[in-house]
């Protein structure tokens, strides 16, 4: 967990993340004591807080659309698989389609992942078993509240 967006990740009562607030929303909150800390920076202090990274809710909040199917992007597929090859694990900065594009393969977060150049090359028009390429891991739908933690 990084603080490099100077932003706190929220996680609700149930430990699902719900995105993301700014630092100062984050200590209102403590000092209303809506949150706690849920992770800190070591020997930093706001206040009497505990320097927050990530909050967590004190009482759970229903929030059904955060757990609904998210959108579809290209940038979301590359967080997702946090910019790293399917197949060689390699840095990745090309999506691939399992299914090529030229062969129909959609823009889905089931049909694409994270790809380095050298593996989507390679890879070609082929579908990774005819390539003979193995995933490292499958393809998943993440819901809005994982992609805005990414965010
Ligand atoms: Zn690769």
């Amino acid at each position: 967990m990084t603080t490099l967006s100077g932003s706190v990740v929220l996680y609700n009562a149930s430990f699902e993340p719900m995105g993301r607030v700014s630092f100062q929303h984050a200590v209102k909150m403590l000092v209303r004591q809506v949150a706690v800390v849920h992770e800190q920076l070591e020997e930093r202090m706001i206040g009497p807080y505990q320097w927050p990274v990530a909050l967590r809710l004190v009482r759970y909040v229903a929030t059904k659309w955060l757990y609904h199917p998210a959108a579809y992007t290209r940038r979301g597929v590359l967080a997702r698989d946090r910019h790293r090859c399917a197949y060689c694990g390699d840095r990745a900065a090309t999506i691939d389609h399992l299914l090529p594009r030229s062969r129909g393969g959609r823009w889905t977060w089931d049909n694409t992942v994270a790809a380095c150049g050298r593996c989507n090359e390679r890879k070609g028009s082929r579908t990774p078993a005819e390539a003979g390429m193995r995933l490292r891991f499958d393809p998943w739908q993440p819901t809005r509240a994982q992609v805005a933690a990414w965010a």
